[in-house]
């Protein structure tokens, strides 16, 4: 049975057992007495060392000291952070008198002893270490997901708005400037944008969540389309900023209660715009919304040779499949 006194420095003094006040003096009254037995190398266990380290735990029997408040720390499964005991102290058992001290002093300062000691205080005090460390952890999630979601909700009002997400500089940007905006606002906020560890506001992050919300955009779209049953392709080609070829996809289709809807699918950039390749960008949109040619009722493109050509454009491709799709050059408006 093993009692223990926590730190050196009394702040931590802790009992676990209720009879170990009674144990500690008996032994050290009458099993110590001022200096206990000699070793063979003439150096004995001193008594006075347990006023400076009153985790010792001394065995006359063995004629050893262990470390009582890990032992208990042990005894109790309470070691959750450390992965490596001090055997001596806890285990074996330490007899090395002739380097005792300095063997102490390095075992006090062991993490695992400094664990043993705030767990075993924490176990005697009724308070529970792991509970308090689990809410720590629940306030500092509640903190990310609303943040995330802030983050995500900044996000979705630049796109709707069509603004530019990104700047010059990542400070000056759009998205940073009005996160700051919103930190004025919310405390939250602008304690996540004061952290050091991640924030998850990089540009991969920014681009991963404004694709999670397209890809939920697309499944709406898709609901909408598939209830409409007939629809329209409409195919555009032009070059960006950056002078790549990009295709554009809309979709044109009325509703049961014939409104008309015109919904813009996708840019999907090209190395080239053959009406192979612009047949093929066509056929994979069809394919990610899982619509067939067999509802396709009509088809409009810009009347470049590439995409209008009777012979080889994608009209004649898009015809050879549904013979329905009615072709329209350049007047969307007259495709339904
Ligand atoms: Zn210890």
């Amino acid at each position: 049975m093993f009692c223990f006194l926590g730190q050196q420095n009394h702040d931590e003094d802790v009992c676990i057992s209720p009879s170990c006040s009674q144990e500690n003096d008996a032994m050290s009254t009458a099993d110590f007495g001022s200096e206990t037995s000699a070793t063979t190398s003439g150096r004995r266990f001193r008594v006075e060392w347990k006023n400076k380290f009153k985790w010792l735990d001394y065995s006359p029997t063995e004629d050893k000291v262990y470390c009582a408040t890990c032992k208990t720390c042990d005894s109790m499964q309470l070691f959750s952070f450390s992965t490596k005991r001090d055997e001596a102290f806890t285990g074996v058992g330490y007899s090395n008198w002739k380097k005792a001290i300095q063997r102490f002093h390095s075992h006090e300062s062991a993490f695992a002893h400094r664990e043993a000691v705030m767990k075993v205080g924490h176990a005697a005090r009724g308070t529970n270490v792991s509970s308090q460390l689990s809410s720590a952890k629940a306030k500092d999630m509640i903190h990310a997901r609303d943040s995330l979601l802030q983050i995500a909700s900044s996000l979705r009002y630049l796109c709707r708005q069509g603004l530019a997400v990104r700047g010059h500089t990542e400070t000056e940007s759009n998205f940073a400037q009005l996160l700051r905006l919103r930190g004025e606002d919310s405390e939250s906020m602008n304690a996540w944008l004061t952290r050091t560890a991640y924030r998850w506001l990089s540009p991969a992050i920014q681009n991963e969540l404004i694709e999670n919300m397209a890809m939920a955009v697309q499944r709406v779209l898709q609901r909408e389309i598939a209830e409409c049953k007939y629809y329209s392709v409409m195919l555009d080609e032009t070059s960006d900023i950056s002078v790549l070829e990009q295709v554009s996809v809309c979709l044109r289709y009325v509703s049961r209660s014939l409104d008309v809807n015109e919904s813009f699918l996708g840019f999907y950039e090209t190395s080239s715009t053959t009406a192979d390749i612009l047949f093929r960008i066509l056929q994979d949109t069809l394919v990610r919304f899982q619509l067939s040619f067999e509802n396709c009722r009509g088809q409009c493109f810009d009347g470049a040779a590439n995409l209008s050509g009777k012979l080889s454009g994608v009209q004649t491709k898009v015809h050879e499949i549904q013979p329905k799709a009615l072709h329209v050059q350049y007047i969307v408006q007259v495709t339904h």
